[in-house]
């Protein structure tokens, strides 16, 4: 493990280990968690420490690359890992803040077809600090504070369980950049047993479960995920983590002209989420090479809203940030390693 994904406790350990006082950890996390640097040689630690923690595992996490919106002030981010292998992710502005969109593997295995980040499957899955350089390297680079999170880049964050869970305990540190977990979203496709789990840890963060269609013949189609769990097991351990966590969740509805767009869909949704605490996003299509449908036109898109709001959903239509920079994630990195 990386000594910048350390708790305090266990960075204790290694500088107990170096026969340095325990305090010195608490400057360590500090250096990495707070002042957000990872170039050890220029802390104020005593030398022969300094010489010992370089000897072991510090990552990075670099932007590479930045693309700005001529819209608005989106901002879509490409960054570089230690071994050469990139990540993406997204930067907006909200009238309350940053808010950063987050990668959690290189790659994804789930195979969602509208999805540009798993055609070339799993690379492996990202370290907690690499996770969580994300947020530092924006922070240090634009000199802002990101005060909202979302885990919707590339990846499936609960597959990558325990670097997800290190991250969040990490990130939300009083020590560190003490981000409360109500600021924090994750987005699933709905690994049913990987939701009960989590809905044990207890933690008020956001669920957001990527629906995109009310049916499972339809759905396994889409995101195979659904051949595993059915929208009804997905839905009911969505709602039990909502009742453990007291949070409310969010469903995620992609519109796909002619595929989920129709009115029987929305009612089908309504019936679906009856009596759940939740909000509907929906988010037209942006189409990718490998997947050529198109979005609705926006009178249809206002009608399937209106149909949820008829019968009391909560339902905003997602916002285009970025719109003129790139489509939908994952396609970034892959036409920066040519596809
Ligand atoms: S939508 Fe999410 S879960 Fe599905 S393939 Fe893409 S990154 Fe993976």
């Amino acid at each position: 493990m990386e000594i910048n994904a350390l708790y305090i406790d266990e960075l204790e350990k290694l500088v107990e280990k170096y026969g340095y006082e325990p305090y010195r950890s608490k400057q360590i996390y500090n250096f990495f968690h707070k002042q957000n640097r990872n170039d050890i040689e220029n802390s104020n630690l005593p030398k022969d420490l300094k010489e010992k923690l370089k000897a072991e595992d510090i990552k990075t996490v670099d932007i590479l690359e930045e693309y700005n919106s001529k819209i608005d002030e989106t901002k879509k981010l490409l960054y570089i890992l230690d071994d050469k292998n990139i990540i993406e992710g997204s930067l907006m502005k909200y009238k309350y803040g940053y808010s950063l969109c987050l990668s959690t593997q290189v790659g994804c295995r789930m195979g969602c077809v509208f999805c540009a980040s798993t055609k070339a499957g799993l690379v492996r899955n990202l370290t907690p600090y690499e996770i969580l350089g994300q947020v530092y390297s924006v922070e240090n680079k634009y000199k802002i504070n990101i005060s909202n999170i979302i885990l919707m880049g590339s990846g499936e964050p609960l597959d990558n369980y325990d670097n997800l869970l290190r991250f969040l305990k990490l990130i939300h540190s009083e020590e560190g950049k003490n981000l409360s977990y109500r600021n924090i979203t994750i987005s699933t496709c709905g690994l049913v047993d990987k939701i009960y789990k989590f809905a044990h840890e207890k933690l008020p963060i956001t669920l957001a479960l990527s629906l995109h269609s009310t049916y499972d013949e339809k759905r396994d189609l889409i995101m195979p995920i659904n051949k595993k769990y059915k929208i009804k097991d997905a839905i009911e351990a969505c709602r039990y983590y909502s009742e453990m966590t007291g949070t409310r969740l969010t469903v995620e509805y992609t519109l796909i002209e002619g595929e989920n767009d129709g009115q029987n869909n929305a009612e089908e949704l309504v019936n679906i989420l009856k009596g759940l605490k939740v909000h509907v996003n929906l988010i037209p299509l942006n189409p990718i090479e490998e997947y050529k449908r198109q979005r609705p036109n926006r009178r249809s898109i206002v009608s399937f809203r209106k149909k949820l709001e008829s019968k009391g959903l909560n339902v905003t239509i997602r916002r285009e940030l970025g719109a003129d920079i790139n489509a939908s994630c994952g396609q970034l990195r892959r036409n920066y390693k040519g596809g």
